[in-house]
């Protein structure tokens, strides 16, 4: 979706711009006036990690879940645990950092990079989508990824990378196109008001 026409949360609307107006990532390193979109800013992401702020507006997250946009092959490893009842566990780390759940409904429906998390990363810890999809048959499947909320995180701060664990699933929101969290959001910013 074009940015212009998704609500933005407040920590969001504060974020230094590209030259199209777009908001950029805590986490996303600049060279000069450009935000390199497709990286991950090593002292940024350390900072959010340690310091347990947004890695999408950099502010704070209060104790409690955290929230993280995940791609169509965890969408559905998660969908299918919580199907069968079992407890879900990201066991492969990743670099996407955590955020708050608006933030995350926010990227998921205009980040493009988040809703690729492969093409941005390089890391090839997710299957492709027919491995999967046997199994999550008759569930809701989340095509193009899900809004996923943890009750913890992990990290570890290696020499080059700083690296994330979610623990627990708390909340499963999949999407199967790029607008369908638009409801989801305004209510989130709706209530994060009052
Ligand atoms: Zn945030």
């Amino acid at each position: 979706m074009r940015f212009e026409s998704v609500p933005m949360p407040a920590g969001v609307e504060a974020r230094p711009r590209d030259i199209r107006g777009y908001p950029v990532p805590a986490i996303t390193p600049w060279e000069g006036d450009t935000p390199q979109f497709a990286l991950t800013d090593y002292e940024r992401s350390a900072q959010c990690a340690g310091k347990r702020l947004c890695s999408v507006c950099n502010r704070a997250m209060p104790r409690g879940p955290v929230w993280r946009v995940v791609g169509a092959a965890e969408s559905a490893a998660i969908g299918e645990a919580l199907a069968a009842g079992r407890p879900y566990r990201n066991l492969a780390p990743t670099l996407e950092g955590p955020g708050h759940r608006a933030c995350m409904l926010y990227a998921s429906m205009v980040c493009p990079y988040l809703a690729r998390p492969n093409a941005r990363r390089g890391l090839s810890a997710e299957q492709p989508d027919e491995l999967t999809s046997h199994v999550v048959r008759g569930t809701r499947r989340g095509a193009m990824g899900a809004v996923v909320g943890f009750a913890e995180y992990e990290y570890a701060i290696t020499g080059s990378q700083v690296m994330f664990r979610f623990l627990d699933v708390v909340e499963f929101l999949p999407h199967d196109t790029a607008d369908e969290h638009l409801e989801e959001l305004r209510a989130e910013l709706g209530r994060t008001a009052e």
